[in-house]
C-alpha cells in the first residue's frame, strides 16, 4: 500500500478531536502522489463531508475553473486541507482541531515532496507559515524549512467578489510560471532499488542543510516508494549496480 493510502485510512478512522463525532466522512487529501504542487485549503465543507473528497462543492468548482484557466490539470496536482473533518456549520477550525490534524498534512508534504505548496486562505497560511494578512502577501513565494510555499486566497473567498477572482487568477499564473521553470524539474536516476530490487527510476531529492544540518541526498524508488538516504558520494558497491 502506498504511504499516502495508509495516511488516508488513518484519516478516515481518526478520533483525535471532537470533529469525528459530527462528521459524515473524514476527507483525506486526494490527487497525484507525485505532484509538483500541493494545494492546501482550510477544512471540508458540506459537500466534501458528504462525498469524503476535498474541494467538490462550490469552492471546488471555483478552484477547478481557475486551474483550467491556467492550464493546470486537477489530475496532476494533490489537493488537501489543514483539517480533515468538517467543522459544524463550516466554522473556522479551532487551534486544537488544527493541532490534532497537523501530523497528516506534514506527512503528506514529506511523502509527496512537491516543488511548491500552494496555501489557500488564512487558515492554511496561518497554520503552515504563521502568516497573517493574506491580502498583503498573496502572490508571493515564501521559503520555510527548506520548502517553498505560494500564498494565495481561498477560492471560496472569490465567490461573491469579482476583484478577488481576477487577483486569484493572476496569482495562479505566477504559480504556473514557477512550475514551468526548467531548473526546478525533478531529477531522476536509474539505479537498482535495494528494497524491491527493480532496476528502475529513483527520484533524487536534495535535502537542504537547514533540515538535515548536513547536506544529504534522498533516493525514492518510483516502483515501491522505498526511500534511502545517501551521503553525496558513491561507494564501490553502489557503483557496481
Ligand atoms: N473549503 C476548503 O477549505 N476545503 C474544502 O475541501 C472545501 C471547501
Amino acid at each position: 500500500m502506498h504511504k499516502l493510502d495508509s495516511i488516508a485510512e488513518k484519516v478516515k478512522s481518526c478520533q483525535n478531536c471532537k470533529l469525528c463525532e459530527t462528521r459524515t466522512n473524514a476527507v483525506p487529501g486526494k490527487g497525484n502522489f507525485d505532484a509538483d504542487v500541493i494545494f492546501v485549503g482550510e477544512a471540508p465543507g458540506r459537500n466534501e463531508d458528504i462525498h469524503g473528497e476535498p474541494f467538490v462543492g462550490a469552492a471546488g468548482k471555483r478552484l477547478d475553473m481557475i486551474l483550467e484557466d491556467t492550464g493546470i490539470q486537477r489530475k496532476d496536482v494533490y489537493i488537501t486541507n489543514i483539517v480533515k473533518c468538517r467543522p459544524p456549520n463550516n466554522r473556522v477550525p479551532s487551534k486544537e482541531e488544527e493541532e490534532a490534524c497537523i501530523d497528516f498534512i506534514n506527512q503528506e508534504i514529506e511523502i509527496i515532496n512537491p516543488k511548491i505548496i500552494c496555501v489557500m486562505g488564512n487558515t492554511a497560511y496561518g497554520t503552515l507559515l504563521d502568516g497573517k494578512e493574506i491580502t498583503k502577501n498573496h502572490g508571493k513565494i515564501v521559503e520555510k524549512d527548506g520548502r517553498k510555499f505560494f500564498v494565495t486566497f481561498h477560492p471560496a473567498a472569490t465567490i461573491y467578489n469579482q476583484k478577488l477572482i481576477d487577483e486569484l487568477k493572476e496569482d495562479f499564473k505566477k504559480l504556473t510560471k514557477f512550475l514551468q521553470k526548467d531548473d526546478d524539474v525533478k531529477q531522476y536516476e536509474e539505479r537498482r532499488c535495494d528494497f524491491c530490487m527493480a532496476k528502475t527510476k529513483h527520484e533524487i531529492v536534495v535535502i537542504p542543510k537547514i533540515v538535515t544540518k548536513k547536506r544529504k541526498w534522498l533516493y525514492k524508488c518510483i516502483e515501491c516508494q522505498h526511500e534511502r538516504w545517501l551521503v553525496p558520494y558513491r561507494t564501490v558497491a553502489e557503483s557496481l549496480y
